[in-house]
């Protein structure tokens, strides 16, 4: 059975309107299952927000309680700013960013504990995966999926196998888990982009597979770096569980990268890495087509949870969609299939070379 994770905070507006996050992602993701009919009782699990105590099992309490203050009173001091990287334009403090960062950690922890019971838990909230032990980075304050790979690894449900497929390196959990005995670390991610780790270039620890991928990556590629070397490194590990982030950022028409996944290739990658261990958490992460993204998340849910995908949304979904906004998109670049179908025509192609060398090279012996 899944279970979806989430949280009455994920509801309210949150980030600005100028910020990549404005344009509740989140609501709209549970609107349209909703509107679908996805969602019951028997499958929705309300998370807590994560107490200080559970938030500084990793993050230092200076910082918890910085990201705190800030979030109470609107405002940081240059000092904090500086040392804490909070109310910048990339972190900003807006009304309830704690609570809305330690219900993201509340939703992982939840989640793990879920999937323990149950088999698969999804928290699309989740997925905050650059966020440091005393830093905030790349729009994450805290960084949930320690906190799911730390629940899974208390509970014994080791090794865990960490697989993120957002379009971006996912840095905080790779420095968080580097070298650890019970924990493998995989990371598909578009070569050249912020933060530019992840690289391949040996920088990064031994228990870390950094797949940087060119341009442009469509379903056929990505499938056959999932088949090839990345079950092939699973096939090694043998996990008894995995943690997936989600990012939704890796779909064709994501304006801050350049991959090219659909969301037929997205939801199959997932199934395949989900085959990988009997205890799955999947959470979110980067997304910022917002109707690229709440399709593909809501249709995630119907897959994981085992509804047949209708091919177009009915009126009140695509009415939701149309209404969203998005600054980063132009008028002309709007594609009408964004807002009238929930399924992508899946996006296969040829398998260029460089991608059959990354293959290559990652195979472990
Ligand atoms: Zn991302």
């Amino acid at each position: 059975m899944a279970v979806f994770v989430t949280h009455s905070v994920f509801r309210e507006p949150g980030w600005s309107r100028l910020h990549p996050l404005s344009g509740n992602r989140q609501a709209a993701v549970i609107d349209i299952c909703e509107m679908l009919q996805w969602f019951d009782e028997d499958h929705v699990r309300l998370c807590d927000f994560a107490s200080r105590e559970t938030l500084t099992a990793f993050h230092d309490a200076d910082y918890v309680d910085a990201v705190r203050d800030a979030s109470a009173s609107g405002q940081v001091s240059a000092d904090v700013r500086t040392r804490y990287h909070i109310g910048t334009m990339e972190n900003p403090v807006f009304e309830r960013v704690f609570e809305r960062a330690a219900a993201s950690v509340g939703g992982a922890i939840e989640a793990a504990r879920c999937a323990l019971d149950h088999g698969c838990a999804y928290h699309p909230a989740g997925g905050t995966h650059h966020g440091k032990r005393a830093e905030a980075s790349g729009f994450c304050y805290f960084n949930d999926p320690v906190f799911a790979v730390q629940t899974l690894i208390d509970s014994g449900a080791t090794p865990v196998l960490y697989v993120d497929i957002d379009a971006h390196h996912g840095d905080g959990v790779e420095i968080a888990f580097a070298d650890h005995p019970d924990v493998v670390l995989i990371s598909t991610h578009e070569s050249g982009r912020w933060p530019h780790t992840g690289a391949g270039d040996g920088a990064s620890p031994a228990n870390a597979h950094n797949f940087p991928l060119p341009r442009g990556v469509n379903d056929s590629e990505f499938m056959f770096l999932i088949d090839g070397p990345i079950s092939e490194i699973a096939a090694q590990t043998k996990p008894k569980s995995v943690v997936i982030v989600a990012g939704a950022d890796c779909l064709d028409g994501d304006p801050l990268s350049a991959m090219a996944l659909s969301n037929i290739g997205f939801w199959d990658a997932i199934d395949r890495i989900r085959s990988f261990a009997p205890t799955q958490v999947i959470l979110g992460g980067g997304g910022y087509n917002p109707w690229t993204t709440v399709r593909t998340w809501a249709g995630l849910w119907g897959r994981l949870a085992g509804f047949d995908l209708p091919h177009s949304l009915p009126p009140a979904a695509q009415e939701k969609l149309e209404a969203m906004s998005c600054d980063l998109i132009d008028t002309e670049d709007m594609r009408p299939e964004w807002t009238t179908t929930l399924c992508d025509q899946p996006n296969r192609g040829p398998i260029r070379d460089e991608v059959k060398e990354l293959a290559r090279a990652r195979v472990v012996a």
